[in-house]
Parts: structure tokens; C-alpha cells; sequence
């Protein structure tokens, strides 16, 4: 077959390996957070051309595409993709032993262009090949789905397999490799059995841990591991105590290791004592995250911003009058496009906060809404409230929470107007945290260990309302940039009543009564998302860990 797209691995000096990728709705291999902001990395490593390139998993049927019943209950839906319209498959196929069958892997294939022309090669690794087995073929089909066995071979075509599949690629100058997140340190046994030696394996690698939640952590029995895995384990040096941990086993395996912002690192240390645990704190990508209107007026008076974001310190340049035009057309476009699908009346003139997150406990989406009284005393005729965000297809406690909100949304009707939008995904994303006046975010501190949704809003003009947590316990300047929720862990009420407290004594009536000054917090908020973009996160990266 004829190549589409050429790519020259031998160029690549730096592999990032990453059980999501999320580039973009069109293909959509990512179920949140992790793969976003790994889709951001990869399209900063383009813009600042580095010799970089991508590995992951082709899920045809991606995460799962999420709709709402009436009633706020979750269904999924599993369509197939176009992938072969947004992919080019290679010619090329490697092999791995698992459990006493021989797994064909193919590759496809995207090259991602930069800003100034940098390319980075993103390659998507796929069992269904019908030269496998029928359980084989299911190995890559689905993301974070499937039990433990499944989670084990994914992360060994992952692992094992993106590893051969670079070789055969060509990719021989690779010097760094890469792991965003534990999903990815099989890789690390593969260059065992090359080197026989753990420090030439740990000069090779680095390592980002993107959770302080136990669970969040990949664990296995070694018995399933070995049952699995078999002879690709050269030895047992992986396991402890009988289980395989994979942050662990990366930890171990790297020369380096960060968190994702100074507080999850602080965290990450307390979990992992005996490792280093350093941060670079997420970022996310300007282009991708700043919608027309917004790119319209950061062209006009942030020139040179598209390739150098640094400019958005500049954003002081920015007359209030413009920038609130470009706000209340981004607002406009959102409200349009919710109310046309929802048939409610949202209005442009009401404070519109929105809170798009995972549906997962610790992230208290129900938190503005535990007291709807006092949230109708405050808000009613001024604020209204969007939420959107998808519960795991396991956890019931996740999907409780949208039920919950569906149903105080039904209990406030007439008085503040709340919806819970279904399907978030990155268009969706884009709409919300372009058009937001506030974007709220209360998760139990210290558990959000970035976030990056508040940085997409800081960057289109937004305000944060959040706790310390995350990202916004290092930008965050109450009452300047956007406010902070005071929050002490395992105070519920107490955290709610702060909330309210803020929204009514400060939010409110600055929205409400000056514009002038909610205007200079915009200009404070898009200044605080110079330093939380993607670019300066992977030169970070880039001038610390890659070899040029
Ligand atoms: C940015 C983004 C996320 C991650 O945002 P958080 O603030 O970390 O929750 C998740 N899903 C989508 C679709 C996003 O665009």
C-alpha cells in the first residue's frame, strides 16, 4: 500500500507513550482530562517542532458516547469511529505472546502539524486484525472498559507492543521515552529485556503521574500478569508483595518523575515516599482552546500570541469594550446552541457559571445545588447554571450525581434555570469554558491534582470560582483573577455555605453592579493563562528531560 503520509522516524528523539490521546472529537480515543491534556502536549510538541512522536491504543469504539434520559440516567452508546477517514493505516505489523496466543498489532497513523510547520507523528496501535483471535480482537476495541485481564493486554500492546512497533518503524534515535501516566510502564520491562540492566533502562525514561486517588493507580495480581504475559517478563523483579503496581513499577523504572501541578506533586510524595516526585504543572493548548471570537481579538491586540502565548501577558492591551463584545459573542453562540437542543430559556444577560467535570464523587458536582432554598435566595432572576460531564459506565455513584442534579434542576425550575448538558466532549468543552462567565470548580482538596478545564476558561476571559486545588492553588488570586472557595477536608456544609457566601458578597454583585472591574478580572484571568498554556508546559519538558 502507498503511504498517504510519510513520516521519517529515525528523526525522533523523544517517544511520549499515553493510553489516550485526544486531538480532537473526530477521533475519539480519550475519555477526559488525561487524554486532552496528552492531545495538548502532543500539539505544543509540533508547534515548537520538537523530534517527538506519540504512542497509543486505536479504541474504534472510543470511551462511549453519552446521552441523558429525561430523568438525568446515563445511556451509552458504543459507535465505530470513521477511523479509517481520520487515520492512515502502515504497512507494517508486529507480534506479542499473550496468554499462549500470538497477537498481531497493526499501526495507524496521524501526523500532527504545528503552528509553524513542526510535525509530530501520533501512532494508533490495533489488534482487530482478523489474522487474530475473536478475544485478541477485542483487546483495543474499547477504552477503560473490560476487566483486569483486558486492562493487562491493553497495556501490553501498549507497552510491549508500541515499543516493537517503534522499532520497526525505525525509530532507532529515540533517547527519551515518555510515560504519561502508569497505563504505559510495561514499556519500561521491554527495554529490560534489551538492556539486562535497570539503569540503562532508567537513563531512558521519565515519568508523569496525573493522580493523588488510590484507585486512579493500575494494580494486578502477579499470578494474572504471569498467566498473561508469560514469557515477555524477563524476570520477576516487577512484582511486590504478589501484585504488579504500574505507577510503582514506572516510578521505579525512570531517572525522573513529576506531578502535575506543586500541590499534586507534595501529594504524589506522601503516597510514593521513597521516590523523587518533582511537578510540572499542566497546561493546555492555546489554539485549540480559544475559541473564533477570542483567536479574533488576541489577533488583533496580542500579535504573535499564535506562536509565542507568552503575548497573553500582554492581554492589559486589550480595550474592555472589545473584549467584552468577543465574551457576550462566545456566550451567545453557547446559549444559542444549548437552548435550540434543550428548548430552555437561557439569557445572555444572566451570570451563567458552569461546571463541566467527570461525574466522580470526590469532584461534588451537587455542591452549589445542596441547599436550593438558600441557592434561589441568592441567584433567582440573575444566575443560571450549566453542567455537563460523563460518569464512568461502572461507577453508580458517578451517575447518582447527574440524576441528583437533573432532579434539583426540575425543583428550581422558575427560579434559577439549570441544565445538565449530556455528551461532553471537546466541542462541547469549548463551548462552555469560551462562553462561561464563571467556571466553578469544588473538588475535596487535594484531590483534583490539576484540573485544566479552569485554564481553557482563564484563557478565553472566564473567572474561576474554585478551591486551592490543582492548578489554581499556584494562579489563583482571590479577588483579582477570579475567587477562592475557602475548604477544609470533610466539610461539607461548610465548604457549601463558603460558596454561597462568595457568590452572593462578591460574585454576584461584581457581575451585577461593575462592569469595570469584572472587566479588569477577565484581562487578570487571561494574563493567568500565559502560564498554564501547553507550550510552556513541554518546554519544560523539553529543556529538562528531551535530548535535542
Ligand atoms: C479539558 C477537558 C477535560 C479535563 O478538564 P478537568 O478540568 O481536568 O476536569 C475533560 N474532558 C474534556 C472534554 C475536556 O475538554
Amino acid at each position: 500500500m502507498s503511504l498517504k503520509t510519510h513520516f521519517d522516524f529515525p528523526t525522533c528523539k523523544t517517544a511520549y507513550f499515553s493510553a489516550e490521546i485526544g486531538l480532537s472529537d473526530d477521533i475519539p480515543t480519550f475519555s477526559g482530562g488525561l487524554g486532552v491534556l496528552a492531545g495538548d502536549h502532543v500539539k505544543a510538541a509540533a508547534d515548537q517542532e520538537l523530534p517527538f512522536c506519540a504512542v497509543t491504543l486505536l479504541y474504534k469504539q472510543g470511551y462511549f458516547v453519552q446521552n441523558l434520559l429525561a430523568d438525568g440516567t446515563q445511556v451509552e452508546n458504543y459507535p465505530v469511529f470513521e477511523y479509517e477517514q481520520e487515520l492512515t493505516q502502515l504497512p507494517v505489523r508486529v507480534k506479542l505472546p499473550l496468554e499462549e496466543e500470538v497477537v498481531h498489532v497493526a499501526a495507524w497513523l496521524v501526523i500532527v502539524e504545528g503552528v509553524s510547520g513542526g510535525k509530530v507523528p501520533v501512532i494508533y496501535l490495533d489488534t482487530d486484525l482478523p489474522e487474530n483471535s475473536p478475544t485478541a480482537r477485542k483487546i483495543t476495541r474499547r477504552l477503560y472498559a473490560g476487566g483486569k485481564p483486558c486492562r493487562i493486554m491493553q497495556e501490553a500492546v501498549l507497552g510491549f507492543g508500541g515499543m516493537r512497533m517503534l522499532e520497526k518503524l525505525g525509530a532507532a534515535g529515540i533517547k527519551t521515552y515518555h510515560m504519561n501516566e502508569g497505563h504505559t510502564a510495561f514499556l519500561t520491562l521491554e527495554l529490560l529485556r534489551k538492556y539486562h540492566d535497570l539503569d540503562e533502562v532508567k537513563k531512558r525514561c521519565i515519568f508523569t503521574t496525573h493522580t493523588p486517588i488510590a484507585a486512579g493507580h493500575d494494580v494486578f495480581e502477579e499470578q494474572e500478569v504471569q498467566r498473561i504475559l508469560g514469557s515477555l517478563l524477563s524476570n520477576g523483579s516487577a512484582f511486590e508483595d504478589g501484585r504488579l503496581n504500574m505507577t510503582r513499577l514506572a516510578l521505579k523504572s525512570s531517572r525522573a518523575a513529576n506531578g502535575v501541578s506543586r500541590l499534586h506533586s507534595q501529594v504524589s510524595s506522601a503516597m510514593f515516599p521513597e521516590h523523587k516526585i518533582g511537578y510540572i504543572t499542566n497546561g493546555v493548548h492555546h489554539l485549540t482552546w480559544t475559541s473564533e471570537a477570542t483567536q479574533a481579538l488576541f489577533d488583533e491586540f496580542l500579535s504573535g500570541w499564535r506562536t509565542d502565548p507568552d503575548q497573553l501577558l500582554e492581554a492589559d492591551a486589550i480595550p474592555i469594550a472589545d473584549l467584552m463584545a468577543a465574551h457576550n459573542h462566545n456566550k451567545s453562540q453557547m446559549l444559542a446552541t444549548i437552548n435550540a437542543k434543550y428548548g430552555e430559556e437561557f439569557e445572555v444577560d444572566k451570570l451563567t457559571i458552569c461546571f463541566a467535570r467527570r461525574a466522580a464523587s470526590y469532584k461534588r458536582a451537587g455542591l452549589l445545588l445542596s441547599d436550593l432554598d438558600r441557592l434561589s435566595s441568592i441567584c433567582a432572576g440573575r444566575v443560571q447554571v450549566l453542567f455537563a460531564g460523563k460518569a464512568h459506565p461502572l461507577d453508580d455513584a458517578g451517575k447518582a450525581i447527574i440524576k441528583s442534579i437533573v432532579s434539583a434542576a426540575d425543583k428550581l425550575r422558575g427560579k434559577v434555570a439549570v441544565a445538565y448538558l449530556e455528551g461532553y466532549n471537546m466541542r462541547l468543552g469549548n463551548l462552555l469554558t469560551s462562553g462561561a462567565d464563571i467556571w466553578l470548580n469544588n473538588p475535596e482538596r487535594p484531590k483534583e491534582a490539576s484540573g485544566t478545564s479552569g485554564m481553557k476558561a482563564a484563557l478565553n476571559g472566564a473567572l474561576n470560582l474554585s478551591v486551592s486545588d490543582g492548578w489554581w492553588a499556584e494562579g489563583g488570586q482571590h479577588g483579582t483573577n477570579g475567587w477562592t472557595i475557602d475548604s477544609l477536608e470533610g466539610h461539607y456544609e461548610q465548604d457549601a455555605d463558603n460558596l454561597y457566601t462568595l457568590l452572593e458578597n462578591d460574585v454576584i454583585p461584581t457581575y451585577c453592579n461593575n462592569s469595570s472591574k469584572w472587566g479588569q478580572m477577565m484581562k487578570a484571568s487571561i494574563r493567568t493563562a500565559a502560564g498554564f498554556t501547553s507550550h510552556r508546559m513541554v518546554k519544560e519538558y523539553s529543556d529538562k528531560y528531551y535530548a535535542r
